[in-house]
């Protein structure tokens, strides 16, 4: 009985030991699409309605010093020069950046 009962507790083992070894392949799999998003361009037609600029010094009636990088919408990490914007979905936005949708952190 115990003979039949480990070549399946042995399976088992061999399909968590491969399943575990393989975790950490699957959990870059988000931060590896995210590094291949593209940015987002002042011509896109979403960006020009939210009045999207890539260098907040060119915008237009942006308060001083607001910027992608310190926007509630801004995902990138701190020190980065890019990042996701929860508002351009799929794409980058500049950490120097700025739209008319900035809100303070
Ligand atoms: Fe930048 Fe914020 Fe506008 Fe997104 S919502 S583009 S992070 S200012």
């Amino acid at each position: 009985m115990s003979q039949s009962a480990n070549p399946t507790r042995r399976s088992l083992l061999q399909r968590l030991a491969i399943g575990l070894s393989l975790a950490p392949l699957a959990l870059d799999v988000p931060r590896a699409r995210a590094a291949d998003l593209p940015l987002l361009s002042e011509d896109d037609p979403a960006a020009k309605a939210e009045h999207y600029v890539a260098e907040a010094s060119r915008a237009q009636g942006a308060a001083p010093g607001a910027l992608c990088s310190n926007c509630t919408l801004y995902g990138g990490p701190d020190g980065s020069t890019q990042g996701p914007c929860t508002l351009f979905a799929g794409k980058f936005v500049k950490a120097a950046g700025w739209c008319k949708s900035w809100s303070a952190l």
